[in-house]
């Protein structure tokens, strides 16, 4: 094993230290061929292998209940039955396998008892392990305490769900910008990555130590003793920050002078719930409701109802829940089109939802019917047009009264607005005035303000969320939300930025949403601010021009702050 250094964009901070996992990724789908030409007597010994490799494996984890749930799944009639009446009808194993495993999500997904639902994970986490051996690349099973470094080409949005740090020390990962899907869950996981090294799967060996260095995009493979010992040096750092961050989860989030800040944590499902009230976030800033669509179709009503339920129960304080947002960066490939030439500005969020009436009712009704579960805030991304919003208006009316029109009788929620476009921020007084909040998305409104795309790591240099315009854009939004006198907040990572934080506070903001893993930072800032000279520093950012001395500037306050 040989030294070396690579280097990549660094996508979600931090460090971890661990031996390395080469993961290569597999598409979950079947083959295509025609069935009648496997030989079923060798599928079913393959089956039967891949089964025995997967139980051994399984025995191995720590993860007690899960493990013991999928090695049931293993022999389970419908599951194993189903393979196997496949096989002798003439599918290979491996398309069996798929063709099993959808079924099963799909029936066990419609399931009203919470525990047949699961079934349809246990299913699923299976059929992908299974598919995987049966073409001979392994699956890493997840320890608590005998953490790894992911080596990946790509990673699914599927596995990135099922990633913990405790067991994933750091992902390398040869595509997949700062905002693609599994970098959301790594940076809300406090999972450090380092992405863009194109060559990862061949540079590093399975097995050897690794140094991933989320912070400056650095990856050091069988790294020598001198930087081993400098790395486990900030690892330590790291971990005595987050503790003694941990220790302010409880105070309320105002400023030195009493303005109140309401302090959330965006989420992808119901498992980041708890992680956001544990770091001391009040509530749900963003649930970005797209991650539950990942599978091979979209959840039914019923589950769309039973996840937002359980979501609004966990949550003690607001939840707002972002209908789908897909496509541009965002693929999920039964809803999304392929090949656009330009899919950022393409048919994308709000303008697919609109499109597709019947899928868009659908999650609105589900929303609806789970709204008396607790305090929930509806909101529409991607807003670029006046016409949108009437409609938005038009089809939340519809869904509620079709709701009431089924005999159940809806709670209240509000609605709102997210802009991440310019055309919304230039002309948020209007947008507002028939919606109840407003939140700025700024990894988006960064991107379409300054034409550089976020997932192209060739154009990092012109996507930078400090630019001048992009701060105007932000105070001019709250400007807005100001005299309409409705709550402003924001949910894109310049939420989580403790830079960025005191021209938020500055500019009047009412809720902010992190990720879990820096709300602690986010809170220590707000605490040690004074919001009248939060204030005079907004308005000195608001006249520079430069990038750069913006930059410059909101770092140095921040050194005063914390000094
Ligand atoms: C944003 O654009 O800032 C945002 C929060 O949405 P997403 O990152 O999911 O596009
Ligand atoms: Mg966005």
């Amino acid at each position: 094993m040989t030294r070396v250094t690579l280097h990549g964009l660094p996508v979600s901070s931090g460090i971890g230290i661990a031996p390395a996992f080469l993961f290569r990724s597999l598409p979950f789908q079947l083959s295509g061929d025609a069935p009648g030409r496997a030989d079923p007597g060798n599928e079913k010994a393959l089956i039967e292998q891949a089964c025995a490799n997967i139980k051994a494996e399984l025995a191995d984890a720590e993860e007690g209940a899960v493990a013991g749930c999928m090695t049931s799944m293993l022999t389970d009639h419908l599951f194993h039955g189903g393979v196997i009446d496949r096989i002798d009808a003439g599918m290979t194993a491996a398309d069996a396998v798929v063709q099993t495993t959808n079924d099963l999500i799909a029936i066990y997904g419609e399931a009203a008892d919470p525990v047949l639902r699961n079934r349809a994970d246990y299913a699923e986490a299976v059929g992908r392990r299974l598919f995987r051996r049966l073409h001979g690349l392994p699956t890493p099973v997840f320890k608590t305490g005998s953490a790894m470094i992911l080596v990946t080409d790509e990673m699914s949005p599927f596995e990135a769900t099922r990633l913990h740090a405790g067991s994933v020390a750091g992902i390398v990962s040869e595509r997949g910008g700062a905002t693609s899907h599994f970098a959301i869950i790594a940076k809300q996981r406090g999972i450090p990555v380092v992405s863009g090294i194109q060559n990862a799967l061949q540079a590093i060996v399975h097995g050897e130590c690794c140094i991933c260095d989320g912070t400056n995009g650095e990856v050091h493979a069988s790294p020598g003793e001198a930087m081993l010992v400098s790395a486990r040096t900030r690892l330590a750092e790291v971990i005595r920050e987050r503790e003694a961050l941990a220790a302010l989860s409880g105070p309320r989030t105002v400023t030195r002078d009493g303005r109140s800040i309401q302090l959330w944590g965006n989420i992808a499902g119901p498992a980041d719930v708890q992680p956001v009230l544990d770091a001391g976030g009040t509530g749900v800033g963003m649930f970005r409701t797209e991650f539950i669509f990942m599978g091979d179709e979209a959840p039914s009503e019923d589950r769309q109802t039973a996840v937002y339920s359980d979501i609004l129960r966990r949550t003690p304080g607001p939840v707002i829940m972002r209908t789908v947002e897909a496509g541009g960066d965002k693929s999920i490939p039964y809803l999304t089109v392929d090949h656009e030439e330009n899919p950022n500005l393409g048919w994308q969020g709000l303008r697919m939802c609109l499109d597709m009436e019947a899928f868009f009712l659908t999650q609105l009704r589900a929303m609806v019917r789970a709204s008396p579960e607790g305090e929930l805030w509806i909101m529409f991304p991607f807003v670029s047009a006046l016409w949108e919003l009437r409609r938005c208006r038009e089809l939340i009316t519809k869904a509620h009264e079709e709701v009431e029109a089924r005999g159940v009788r809806p709670g209240n929620y509000k609605v709102g607005i997210m802009v991440e476009v310019p055309s919304a921020a230039l002309l948020a007084d209007e947008y507002l005035r028939d919606f109840d909040f407003c939140s700025i998305g700024t990894n988006d409104l960064t991107q379409f303000t300054l034409a550089a795309d976020r997932m192209n790591p060739k154009v990092a240099r012109w996507y930078d969320s400090y630019h001048p315009a992009v701060v105007r854009l932000i105070a001019m939004t709250a400007r807005a939300a100001h005299k309409a006198r409705k709550p402003i907040g924001m949910a894109g990572d310049m939420a989580s930025d403790v830079f960025f934080i005191p021209v938020l506070v500055g500019l009047g903001f009412d809720f902010l949403s992190a990720t879990a893993p820096r709300i602690g930072a986010v809170k220590k800032t707000i605490l040690s601010l004074d919001s009248r000279r939060a204030q005079e520093l907004a308005g000195t950012v608001l006249t520079m021009h430069d990038t750069e001395e913006i930059r410059t500037l909101l770092k140095k306050k921040h050194e005063e702050l914390s000094a």
